[in-house]
């Protein structure tokens, strides 16, 4: 299964900068019969879980959250870069290797005791994974779990996420 979805990524060297191997998805998004079957993928593995919201990250985040939320009839939040989303909204700064980052969450989204389900397209060092789910539970809400497609396990992310559930479909 995993084989398989790893035909639909390429890598493209030195992007965004020198010594980076960057995995793409757009192999996987030009292809709508492989892209089902990953939305389906995913979804199966959510099917279990009680979860109030998917949490999308920006950007393409997104593209997996939504397809999820409309399959799975479950409401999408988006936890966005700063500056984007309207009204008020709650921040969370965290650390990259040079410099640091921000993602924020209107600050209505949830209700306390929310059981969130953080999804990305990729999980490296899970820094940005981990800011996502701090900002659910500055919210009061509760990180049930997180969905990737895919992670790099070389960097070690899940150590850093803070649920029993950190779930994806294809690992390098
Ligand atoms: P982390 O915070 O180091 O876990 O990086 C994860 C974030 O960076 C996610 O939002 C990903 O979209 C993005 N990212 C990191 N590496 C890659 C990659 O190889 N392909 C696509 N996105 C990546």
């Amino acid at each position: 299964m995993s084989d398989d979805f790893s035909s639909c990524l390429r890598d493209i060297p030195d992007f965004p900068s020198p010594g980076i191997i960057f995995k793409d998805i757009s192999p996987l998004l030009a292809n709508p019969q492989k892209f089902t079957e990953v939305i389906d993928a995913m979804a199966k593995i959510i099917e279990d879980q009680s979860i109030d919201f998917l949490l999308g990250i920006d950007s393409r985040g997104f593209i997996f959250a939504s397809a999820l939320a409309q399959k799975l009839k479950i409401g999408m939040v988006m936890a966005r870069k700063p500056g984007k989303l309207p009204g008020e909204v709650v921040s969370q700064s965290y650390d990259l290797e040079y410099g640091s980052a921000t993602l924020e969450i209107q600050k209505d989204a949830f209700e306390a005791g929310d059981r969130i389900l953080v999804i990305d397209d990729v999980l490296a060092t899970g820094g940005t994974a981990r800011a996502a789910s701090d900002l659910v539970e500055k919210m009061g809400a509760h990180t049930a779990g997180y969905l990737f497609f895919v992670e790099l396990e070389f960097l070690n992310g899940r150590q850093v996420l803070n649920a029993d559930s950190v779930n994806s479909l294809v690992k390098f």
